[in-house]
């Protein structure tokens, strides 16, 4: 399973998965433009995309999806009221592209497994997502202003986490924005704070954890290595290092690099 986080953060958020023979995104929040390079720059033509998963309908995950799809018959994946929720500027997306999926519920491409589990945020109705191929696991949760122990239980275990640290709770405090937005973000509904990513990560990352990619930095409120250092610093806490889990950055700006998941089986082997 191949893996780049093409953008993340309040100003916009798409991620690649694939194999050779399935290709998703997870949202697609920038330009149709900056999607087709981020996947053209690991050989992915737009074209060969099996579908685009949409987790919620706010504008940094929506933003592409609309000309994405019309330009390449690209089929969307989103619960119904997802789909009811999104805004005018996304434009006419063909029935025939609408593929309407539970909350809840597992799709099946191959030996793709990927299930939607509802999170906690301010949107019609918004999902995490997890990743299945052969013995391998990617969850993927921002935009949620607590974890349950429902989401908990459900990732756990994840061989790669992208996860969402969005703020610093003191540089949100002392910031420019108005009360009201303040405690929107602060709030259940609203986003995960590096603590809560860091206490949160701690109850779900196992022995089987490779990789935890901080994601949904706020540009605002929060800086990679406040957001690094304040995780670090709690897995330490449960005992977990540098040497169990590497905690790696995303950016609103420019893609990760590709990502390779191997199958355990091959990496005992080898
Ligand atoms: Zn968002
Ligand atoms: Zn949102």
């Amino acid at each position: 399973m191949r893996y780049r986080i093409i953008a993340s953060g309040s100003t916009g958020n798409s991620i690649y998965i694939g194999t050779d023979q399935y290709h998703f995104l997870v949202d697609a929040g920038l330009s149709g433009k900056k999607v087709e390079r981020g996947l053209k720059e690991i050989g992915v033509n737009p074209k060969e995309l099996t579908g685009i998963l949409v987790t919620h309908e706010h504008d940094d995950h929506i933003r592409g999806i609309g000309v994405l799809a019309r330009k390449y018959q690209i089929p969307i994946y989103a619960n119904e009221r997802t789909f009811n929720a999104l805004p005018s500027q996304v434009g006419k997306i063909d029935d025939s592209l609408k593929r309407m999926i539970e909350t809840g519920s597992v799709i099946e491409f191959g030996d793709f497994q990927i299930e939607s589990f509802p999170i906690s945020h301010d949107a019609a109705d918004p999902v995490g997502f997890l990743f299945r191929n052969k013995d391998l696991q990617l969850s993927i949760v921002t935009d949620s202003g607590y974890i349950s122990e429902k989401i908990k239980e459900k990732i756990k275990g994840s061989d790669v986490f992208i996860f969402e640290a969005n703020h610093d709770v003191e540089m949100l405090r002392m910031s420019r924005y108005p009360w009201s937005v303040k405690q929107r973000i602060l709030g259940d509904y609203g986003h995960l704070s590096n603590e809560a990513s860091g206490e949160a990560l701690a109850d779900v990352i196992t022995n089987d954890t490779q990789k935890v990619f901080l994601a949904h930095l706020s540009r605002e409120n929060n800086l990679p290595e406040i957001a690094r250092l304040t995780v670090q610093t709690i897995l330490k806490e449960y005992g977990i290092t540098e040497k169990d889990v590497q905690i790696m950055d995303t950016y609103h700006d420019k893609p990760t690099a590709l990502e390779e998941l191997k199958e355990k089986r091959v990496r005992i082997l080898f």
